[in-house]
């Protein structure tokens, strides 16, 4: 689960890590107080979305104005103005696609001088299994772009965790990252309150791009992304509450009302599966045949018609969605209860594409026959490589 910059920026402070002073604001007319309660001479206008690259982003919007969703103010006045063009109008960047996402809310900030921009993020590593320090001097442009023409500038190592961060690991990163005296100091106590932040709150990724040192020779930082681990929101209700379901992806925010395993993706194929190993392997097997899944769903072990019904129906809301593949191993799973659930759905919100079904294992002869004695129209498949022809010639004729 991804939160918005103000509000990583308030666990930072509550962490003891240096940010700056600043309000939120979703209508218009609070701006100017909300400005005017914060020092100048200078002032941040930031949009608040779940989507980096707001700088460098552009709003669909002409009266919005031609520059990005972070701008500098030299007035209470002027940042008034420059939330007043944010507000309700749809931000595109880089990490948005296309259609944008539309700003709700505007983090005014008191602005700093900046002498040195760089990048600093804790991950969790899958590799070392390890939480890991990801490090730059190389800050506030693309992270990606670094990594991929100079991958030196990048230093990166994971905390041993029967021990713990240590102040060497702090050290370490203020000499990659060139800083001197005071800040050493500065950076051992950050790191450590920031990898404290990272193991408390059950963090998935930390991501601070700029880190900056101010013109005043002091660290701080200026953007703050903070994402959790979901399965472990459940013993934190603090982050729980942070949730902006406006954010999330319509159809995956319905798949978790009704414990479904679903993530959208792009492709034209909706699938159905039970496991995650055979949602893997049916998305694969899609793509072998020359077509690309829509989505990875996984109903689940347990599941009821219900649960299924309402998976189907998530699956056929997907406008780019041009045929099904319903994939069942029975083993826990019943393939009567998938039978059933397809069937319910189709009942409820019609069928307009081909939908190829292959049902093997628990209670096979059953599902097959409610699915024969339904007016469902399904192309019944075989195996996994039936099916996935199938589908992608159904698709594809
Ligand atoms: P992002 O574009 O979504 O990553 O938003 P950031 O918060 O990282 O801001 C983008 C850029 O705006 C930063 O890299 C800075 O160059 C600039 N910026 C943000 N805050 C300040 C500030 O307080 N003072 C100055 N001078 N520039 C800022
Ligand atoms: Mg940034």
């Amino acid at each position: 689960m991804n939160i918005h910059e103000y509000q990583a920026k308030a666990l930072l402070r509550d962490y003891g890590a240096p940010v700056s002073d600043g309000r939120t604001v979703t209508r218009a007319e609070e701006a100017k107080t909300a400005a005017g309660e914060l020092d100048g001479p200078l002032w941040v206008v930031k949009a608040q979305i779940h989507a980096g690259g707001r700088g460098k982003g552009r709003f669909a919007e002409a009266d919005a104005g031609d520059k990005g969703g972070v701008r500098l103010a030299k007035s209470v006045e002027e940042a008034a103005d420059e939330a007043r063009r944010m507000l309700g109008r749809t931000l595109i960047t880089h990490q948005t696609g296309a259609e944008g996402k539309q700003v709700g809310r505007i983090y005014i900030e008191e602005g700093s001088g900046i002498e040195r921009e760089l990048y600093l993020a804790l991950l969790v590593d899958r590799v070392t299994s390890r939480v890991s320090f990801v490090c730059s001097t190389e800050g506030g442009v693309d992270i990606e772009e670094v990594a991929a023409s100079t991958p030196e500038k990048i230093l990166s190592f994971s905390v041993d965790p029967a021990a713990g961060y240590q102040p060497f690991h702090g050290r370490r990163i203020a000499f990659a990252l060139g800083l001197e005296g005071q800040q050493v100091k500065q950076c051992v106590q950050l790191m450590g309150n920031l990898y404290r932040l990272f193991i408390e709150k059950d963090c998935e990724m930390l991501e601070i791009n700029p880190l900056i040192v101010t013109d005043g020779g002091q660290l701080k930082c200026l953007d703050a992304k903070l994402g959790f681990d979901s399965n472990a929101l459940y013993r934190h209700s603090d982050i729980a509450a942070l949730r902006d379901e406006s954010e999330e992806d319509p159809k995956e925010l319905q798949a978790s009302k009704y414990d479904l395993n679903y993530i959208a993706l792009d492709g034209e194929i909706g699938c159905m599966v039970n496991g995650a190993g055979l949602a893997m392997a049916t998305m694969d097997i899609i793509k072998l045949y020359g077509a690309e899944p829509a989505n990875f769903l996984d109903v689940g072990g347990g599941a009821t018609k219900e649960k299924v019904t309402e998976a189907f129906k998530i699956i056929t809301s997907d406008k780019n969605v041009k045929g099904i593949l319903v994939n069942i191993f029975g083993g826990i799973m019943r393939c009567d209860v998938i039978a059933e659930g397809v069937v319910a759905a189709v009942k409820e919100v019609g069928l307009s594409v081909p939908l190829v079904v292959r049902l093997e294992g628990t209670n096979v002869e059953t599902g097959k026959e409610i699915l024969n004695s339904s007016d469902v129209n399904i192309i019944a498949a075989d195996d996994l490589k039936d099916g996935a022809q199938k589908i992608v010639e159904a698709v594809k004729g």
